[in-house]
């Protein structure tokens, strides 16, 4: 390793540019190189799901170009790069045949969209948005064009199907789940969210899955298991997100859901730390914004040499689906309590109390969800 090699980070996500404003806070001059396999320009990704409501391209929703973020940070970035492994041993990161030496390597490399193998030639019409380039690509096949079918319906489906009916799009949600979002909301809550998007106009059609998505057309014809035939103009294909673990097993890094660190944020290699999408922390995947952030400014400290653990705070999620909105706070999955439940139309109140009856979760709905920030000081931090 060359004692001038820098600090790189690869990823130029929420998570890698947090690191670096983090890390200029407290030092203005430290070597830093930012590797990015996209363009390297800032945007913040969960306004992905906002575009049509607020009537923004995906131009607009790019907050600086790669070139602005290099002077804005004083850092260096190479954009359009992939990396394609790691030499934990001579600290260097493999780019194809180049090797590129690093003092300290952070992996902020994100997830994976996780993409469904299905019967049928119209797989092209398939889309799916987790960066900045998928939004842009996904808006220009949908210009001019009146329905998407969505698969999946996650936090990321029920948001994309509530913006893309304030855009005027006809949309169908096809999922298996009884409700929307079972791994973030009590039932009642997602039925909160499925009645309020009824009355927007977006079909449902669970407890089903997608069979074959054939070219009919100019579209696509969806034939589902329960023998409905949805027909659209497009796919957005929205059925979660698998870390970017792949790379860093292959180089001898401890992994599971993703790759596995510490709360100082540290692999198990000598040097390299990983946040973010790819991080399983502690034996925590959030793939949310609020933890990356507080893992940013740990790890910032700690690359500055003052080795610091991430302290969570109360974390609630947001889910923008402004025809319903709603918070959560789902409960440790080790939590042993019970939801009490209080629903009057689309407003839910969910709270998971513990023996004691400590609140230790919540999900608000509709004109509850008012309530988020005086239930987040309820809630325990994540501790284990
Ligand atoms: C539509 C949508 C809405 C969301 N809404 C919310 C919300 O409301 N609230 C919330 O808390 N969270 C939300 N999230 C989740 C949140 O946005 C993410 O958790 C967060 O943005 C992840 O940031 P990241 O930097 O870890 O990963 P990413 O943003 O995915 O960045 C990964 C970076 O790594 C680079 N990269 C990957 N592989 C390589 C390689 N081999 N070599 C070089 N570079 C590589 C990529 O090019 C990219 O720059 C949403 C997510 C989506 C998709």
């Amino acid at each position: 390793m060359s004692a001038a090699a820098p600090i790189v980070i690869v990823g130029t996500g929420l998570s890698g540019f947090s690191l670096a404003r983090e890390m200029r806070k407290q030092d203005k001059d430290i070597p830093i190189l930012m590797v990015t396999a996209d363009d390297g320009y800032s945007y913040s990704k969960p306004m992905l799901s906002t575009g049509f409501t607020k009537g923004k391209e995906a131009d607009e929703l790019a907050q600086a170009t790669a070139a602005a973020m290099v002077e804005q940070l004083n850092i260096d970035l190479r954009a359009h790069t992939t990396v394609t492994g790691i030499d934990t041993e001579a600290h260097e990161l493999l780019i194809g045949d180049e090797r590129l030496a690093y003092s300290k390597l952070v992996l902020a490399w994100g997830a994976d969209v996780i993409r469904l193998s299905i019967d049928g030639d119209g797989q092209e019409y398939v889309y799916s948005i987790n960066d900045l380039m998928d939004y842009r690509a996904f808006r220009k096949a949908v210009a001019g064009k009146q329905k998407v079918a969505i698969m999946g319906a996650g936090l990321i489906g029920c948001e994309f199907a509530n913006d893309l009916r304030n855009g005027g799009i006809e949309v169908d949600v096809i999922a298996p789940c009884e409700t929307v979002m079972p791994g973030l909301l009590p039932p009642e809550a997602g039925d909160a969210v499925v009645d309020a998007l009824k009355a927007e106009g977006v079909r449902f059609h669970l407890e089903t899955v997608v069979e074959r998505i054939d070219k009919d057309g100019d579209g696509v014809r969806l034939t589902l298991a329960n023998g409905d035939i949805v027909n659209a103009d497009l796919v957005l294909s929205a059925i979660g997100l698998r870390p970017r673990i792949g790379l860093a097993a292959n180089a001898g890094l401890e992994t599971g859901r993703g790759i596995q660190v510490n709360r100082a944020l540290e692999t198990s290699a000598p040097d390299v730390y990983a946040l973010g999408d790819c991080a399983e922390v502690d034996g925590h995947v959030l793939l949310y914004v609020l933890p990356l952030m507080a893992c940013a400014r740990a790890l910032a400290k700690t690359l500055l040499g003052e080795r610091t653990e991430v302290a969570y705070g109360t974390m609630p999620v947001m889910v923008k689906t402004p025809c319903c909105p709603t918070a959560v706070c789902p409960p440790p999955a080790s939590a042993e309590g019970d939801w009490e439940i209080e629903r009057n139309g689309n407003n839910v109140r969910a709270l998971f109390k513990g023996a004691d009856g400590q609140v230790l979760g919540f999900a608000v709905t509709g004109d509850y969800a008012l309530e988020k920030q005086t239930l987040a000081k309820e809630v325990p931090p994540i501790h284990d």
